[in-house]
């Protein structure tokens, strides 16, 4: 077991964010989560562990150089792993400044701060510190229906979220070729399960079936997609943080691809097995949908509905994760099938979560906590 670290987390209000902070937790290390808490943050997704001792959360904006210059220096992390961003490819498109502010200036303070920080170290624990910039796949552009992304791939991102992710990739590298930083990347497929905002594929659709309401799919949903188990991730990124190699970039995959209609088809049918459509739900219970005999009917499929493309989208992703599993022995361990089961029970366990998400009841809970404090 390697030795606990004091571990600064950006991002760790969002879906993977908050999944690491509870995997970093578990394992031993101390955690400062930084987060601005926009729209995508939501510390409900860590009250099992806010009072952990091992537990702190700093609400700061990684586009305000003197405040994270300020938490960096007063926290003295070993490391820092990099999450915080604005990652929705839709909003990107409807509004890319804010995509530039946070992913492509919020990673440069983050990396003048961490540089700041590592140039006071200790030789001993200046050996040890690392900066993880945690990434995506879509900065490599789009596949034809043959080949793998590897991390030699060349860079061709199509959407403002891909662009400034692309350059985020860039400016990290830059500050370890540079100016010496021990930075590490990860480019990793597309991550699903617990506690993921549900303007995303797969709660969209979860939430769009307990509604009763269409479930909007992009062209005619053939565009394929690699996914992976967040918490397989989560594993990923520790082994990184834990064992990587500075200067070094590492792909992270889940060996799952799917067409996108195949998998809203699949949580589709998860849906008829474990919420029948027509049954107890409340969501159902208040639509006033009519109800006809026939059981096909009443098929969570039938409410499809193909929409108008998104500009832009990529084709095909799909990772070659071989370098990660060879150096760093780590491999994704959730199976695809069992894994969307879970996270369909997920969200069918936990509606109050997702209830006051959809509500806006987060935000105004998460204004309180910032004006009292
Ligand atoms: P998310 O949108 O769920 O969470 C992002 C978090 O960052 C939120 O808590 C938000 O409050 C915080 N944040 C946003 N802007 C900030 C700012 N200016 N200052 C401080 N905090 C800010 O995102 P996610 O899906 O958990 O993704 C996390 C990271 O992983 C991102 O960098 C993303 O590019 C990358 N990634 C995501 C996926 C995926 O499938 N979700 C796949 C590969 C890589």
């Amino acid at each position: 077991q390697p030795a606990p670290m004091k571990l600064l987390i950006t991002g760790g209000a969002g879906f993977i964010g908050s999944n690491l902070v509870r995997m970093a937790l578990a394992d031993g290390h101390q955690v400062l989560n930084l987060d601005a808490l926009t729209y995508a943050g939501n510390l409900a997704s860590l009250s099992d562990v806010e009072a952990h001792p091992d537990y702190r959360f700093a609400q700061v904006d990684i586009t305000d150089a003197a405040a994270v210059d300020h938490t960096i220096a007063d926290y003295q992390p070993d490391a820092i792993m990099h999450l915080a961003a604005e990652s929705h490819v839709d909003r990107s498109i409807d509004g890319p400044g804010q995509f530039i502010q946070t992913n492509v200036i919020g990673t440069f303070h983050l990396l003048q701060s961490s540089l700041k920080h590592y140039r006071s170290l200790e030789a001993t624990a200046k050996d040890r510190f690392r900066f993880l910039h945690v990434s995506t796949d879509e900065v490599y552009g789009s596949l034809g229906e043959e080949g793998l992304f590897s991390e030699t791939t060349p860079y061709d991102p199509h959407s403002p979220y891909s662009a400034s992710k692309a350059s985020s990739d860039h400016l990290a590298r830059a500050w370890q070729d540079t100016y010496g930083l021990p930075v590490m990347v990860t480019n990793c497929s597309n991550n699903y399960g617990p506690y993921q905002f549900p303007e995303k594929l797969i709660p969209v659709v979860i939430l769009k079936c307990l509604r009763g309401e269409p479930i909007p799919v992009y062209g005619k949903g053939e565009n394929i997609r690699d996914w992976l188990y967040v918490e397989d991730h989560c594993r990923a990124l520790l082994s990184v943080i834990e064992k990587g190699t500075p200067g070094e970039t590492y792909n992270i995959g889940g060996n799952t691809e799917k067409r996108n209609i195949d998998l809203v088809h699949l949580i589709c049918n998860l849906m008829d097995e474990l919420a029948p459509r027509g049954e107890s739900n409340e969501l159902r219970a208040t639509s006033d949908e009519k109800e006809t005999d026939s059981p096909l009917a009443t098929r969570h499929s039938q409410l499809i509905s193909f929409v108008t493309d998104r500009p832009g989208h990529d084709a095909r992703y799909a990772i070659d994760s071989s370098k990660i599993k060879r150096e760093l022995g780590w491999e994704p361990s959730q199976g695809f099938e069992s894994g969307l089961r879970k996270t369909v029970q997920w969200y069918l366990d936990n509606q109050s979560w997702w209830k006051n998400i959809l509500s806006g009841d987060y935000q105004l809970n998460r204004l309180g906590r910032a004006t009292s404090s």
